[in-house]
């Protein structure tokens, strides 16, 4: 396993002017060679039962990639020889994506081309969309419209930003206001597991109590104030369904009307249509806490299984000053459109490739004129 065959390095090494991650790649390397060392001499099992990932038992790629459930890199081994089924956690189309997730899809965009061109994998790539959430509704009331006006401009919008900037359409791209009845049914197989409960308002909650093994990706945070549960068993379970408020969109089902929560909507999707186990996961690293974590809590619930994902993969922010995030929520943002104004296509991918995935990005990186002068030497 040379530094050449490490997919986080690859997108970086056509280039020595990019910076010292060759002297990372070692050090990573250094760490990967002691999990395998430890495999060989029989402990590695139950280090690694300690931080609960288990290494498939599949098909090598020879690629190794660094997966954020074990935080370390790992050789990546398919369920199915030659396939890699990848769910990508999709936008939120209530507004317009901003160059935060530009920069996201297209580095995963260049991780997926270089799984399919370079290592021949055929990637089966799911994008999730979700068209029903609080703000959504919430942007709807404000302008006075049918939910439905807003999510299909934006979802619209979305892939024909991502068509600019040359990100390749997913294989599928389902909506969840098309999947609520297998969201439904999801639901109901946790319940059966004994694993989730409905309460009095019509919400269905999951019981990380009674799963056991949540917190699994992520450290827990102890310092949670364990009474502001409410009307939930614990402070730390999540809601699978909402139960109906006045006035909102809402479905029937075995709890009343509501609509799903927006952790169990990826999950029954990427079940309904990748099956009981998955090869890769991805997102910003702010979705791995809660959102992924409940993913694989509610999955491996739902399937009766110990691993539900094998690999997971997450890129770092944009941040416009200091650390602040690029982010609809802070009003910092700058759209596609205006950043399309201002450079080509081409200078926005390179730029995106001056950076390993990982990192978090400053906006006030010297890093787009750096990506013109490369493109024009
Ligand atoms: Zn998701």
């Amino acid at each position: 396993m040379g530094i050449a065959r490490c997919l986080g390095c690859l997108a970086l090494h056509h280039n020595s002017a990019i910076g010292p991650h060759g002297h990372m790649a070692v050090s990573a390397m250094g760490h990967h060679a002691n999990i395998i060392q430890q495999f060989r001499l029989g402990i590695g099992r139950r280090w690694l039962s300690s931080i609960s990932w288990i290494p498939p038992e599949g098909h090598d790629t020879g690629v190794t990639l660094y997966n954020s459930a074990i935080k370390s890199k790992v050789p990546l081994k398919t369920i199915h020889p030659g396939l890699l089924t990848w769910y990508s956690c999709g936008p939120t189309v209530y507004d317009s994506a901003h160059i935060g997730h530009a920069l996201s899809y297209v580095k995963f965009d260049i991780i997926r081309r270089i799984l399919s061109r370079i290592f021949g994998l055929n990637v089966v790539m799911v994008v999730g969309i979700t068209d029903i959430d609080d703000k959504i509704i919430k942007r709807a009331k404000e302008l006075n419209v049918n939910f439905k006006e807003i999510t299909e401009l934006h979802e619209q919008e979305f892939f024909a930003d991502m068509d600019r900037l040359r990100v390749l359409r997913p294989s599928l791209a389902p909506r969840v206001t098309e999947y609520v009845p297998h969201i439904i049914s999801f639901v109901q197989g946790i319940i059966d597991r004994k694993l989730a409960y409905a309460v009095n308002d019509g919400s269905v909650y999951f019981d990380t109590k009674a799963y056991g093994r949540y917190g699994k990706m992520s450290p827990l945070d102890e310092s949670l104030d364990m009474r502001g549960a409410g009307i939930k068993k614990s402070a730390r379970d999540f809601a699978l369904w909402k139960g109906a408020k006045g006035g909102e969109p809402s479905w029937d089902s075995p709890w009343g009307r509501g609509r799903p929560g927006w952790h169990i909507e990826c999950s029954a999707m990427a079940s309904h249509i990748l099956g009981t186990q998955l090869d890769l996961h991805s997102g910003g690293i702010d979705l791995l806490f809660p959102h992924h974590e409940n993913e694989e809590a509610q999955c491996c619930g739902y399937h009766g299984c110990h691993q539900w994902c094998n690999y997971w993969i997450h890129t770092g922010h944009l941040h416009t000053k200091g650390t602040e995030k690029m982010s609809k929520s802070l009003s910092n943002t700058i759209g596609i459109q205006a950043l399309l104004e201002q450079h080509s296509v081409n200078t926005f991918r390179l730029f995106c490739l001056l950076s390993h995935y990982r990192n978090n990005v400053h906006g006030s990186s010297k890093g787009a004129p750096e990506a013109d002068t490369l493109l024009s030497s």
